[in-house]
């Protein structure tokens, strides 16, 4: 899930479409996986409110699946805002056609689908082209699985699949990348080496950076790690993740979910800066 809050008075609404507008460029991101694909073959223009007819899910389906979950028949979707700017997002066809569809989750109990209802009701599928604090929904676990820590937050991984196997283990890569990555930093401004701590500040800010994919994951794994705001990273000065403050802790697996990760390791850093 990507949006443009993370760049402080940053990005108009929705840098997906402002990729799109950028005709010239060949890549662009899906609003919802974090993707980097070819976005003339292989990302849609879709609705986010859908504008034929809205479906909601039965009970409550799981956070990790493969499949979307059963649709069932709401009522007629958002035919007024078919072409409205607003409403477009660009993805992929696995989030889109494989999971979202015409599913639309609100706060019950839902309002008549009528024009105007989208000023009043409560969407609980996050806007990707709207202003929200990424940690205030999503948190992300070792072994590359998204959680949700708000109801929004649940809703929209079920929505759009983000927990399917092909992306977990995509964002499980990365999320090695950055968390050996930041071990270097770590270790490497213990012991004063200056060039090693700048390449692995480089590399950093390049798995963050927000052409790359799962830029949500990466600044939160940073931001969680290192204890400091994303924006700091550039000149950070990590003194107080002394080597004696390092802890090992297993965390279980979150899911009983179909990958073979069972449990994983993580190392958390504890360190001195609220006592100072
Ligand atoms: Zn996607
Ligand atoms: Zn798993």
């Amino acid at each position: 899930m990507w949006n443009a809050s993370w760049e402080k008075g940053g990005l108009p609404r929705g840098i997906h479409k402002q990729m799109l507008v950028g005709m010239e460029l060949e890549y662009a991101k899906c609003a919802w996986c974090e993707r980097v694909l070819r976005w003339k073959s292989e990302l849609d223009v879709e609705h986010y409110r859908p504008k034929a007819e809205v479906t909601c899910w039965d009970g409550s389906p799981p956070l990790v699946s493969d499949v979307g979950p059963k649709e069932v028949y709401v009522g007629p979707g958002y035919w007024w805002l078919a072409f409205s700017w607003d409403n477009y997002s660009l993805s992929c066809s696995p989030c889109n056609r494989g999971f979202k569809r015409n599913l639309f989750p609100v706060m019950e109990p839902r309002a008549a689908c009528t024009e105007g209802v989208e000023l009043t009701e409560k969407a609980l599928l996050l806007d990707p082209g709207s202003a929200f604090r990424v940690r205030d929904h999503f948190r992300w676990t070792v072994d590359g699985h998204v959680e949700g820590v708000s109801e929004e937050g649940r809703a929209t991984i079920i929505t759009c699949g983000l927990n399917r196997r092909d992306l977990v283990v995509r964002r499980l890569k990365v999320a090695l990348d950055v968390n050996e990555t930041t071990d270097m930093l770590i270790r490497s401004s213990q012991s004063s080496r200056r060039d090693d701590m700048r390449s692995a500040r480089k590399r950093l800010m390049r798995l963050g950076d927000r052409r790359e994919e799962f830029t949500s994951m990466v600044r939160w794994l940073v931001e969680e790690k290192l204890r400091i705001d994303w924006e700091k990273l550039p000149r950070c000065r990590l003194d107080h993740h002394r080597a004696g403050n390092v802890r090992r802790k297993i965390i279980r697996h979150p899911y009983d979910c179909a990958c073979n990760v069972v449990t994983f390791r993580a190392i958390v850093f504890r360190h001195d800066c609220q006592r100072r």
